[in-house]
């Protein structure tokens, strides 16, 4: 399995003239290995179209994007290392609007999930406390 990529090879891949099973290759690559999206966006932001144009491919592809239910781990800190990374590269340096869309979503739904859980807990505290008031 190559995964080795040359810089003219991401920047082939950025401008999408790679056979498309090469690009398949870097995008399986890119999911995996930090170092080379680090690589990638470097590329990038040297370019004058800037973060967007990786954005346009990503968005045009949805090649990479992750699943939701990962994306709802990873809001819940629960995913490995390696698959945080690619979310947080995959949201933040190609800004997938897709994937943030998502995750502001599910970011949404947590927090009123929690709201609730916080809510039942403080009732049971209280209802704890007037109880042990109420004794004394
Ligand atoms: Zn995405």
């Amino acid at each position: 399995m190559q995964t080795e990529f040359t810089t003219s090879d991401l920047e082939a891949y950025l401008d999408e003239s790679l056979p498309v099973e090469q690009m398949a290759a870097i995008e399986e690559a890119l999911r995996q290995d930090s170092s080379l999206q680090k690589q990638v966006a470097a590329i990038n932001g040297r370019r004058d179209a800037g973060v967007h144009a990786l954005g346009e491919i990503w968005r045009r592809h949805r090649l990479s994007c992750p699943p939701r239910e990962q994306l709802g781990s990873f809001l819940l800190g629960v995913l490995p290392k390696g698959a945080a990374d690619y979310i947080k590269f995959h949201t933040e340096t190609i800004q997938c609007r897709y994937c943030a869309a998502s995750l502001s979503d599910l970011r949404g739904q947590q927090s009123a999930a929690e709201a609730d859980v916080t809510e039942r807990r403080r009732q049971k505290y209280f209802q704890t406390s007037a109880g042990y008031l109420g004794k004394s």
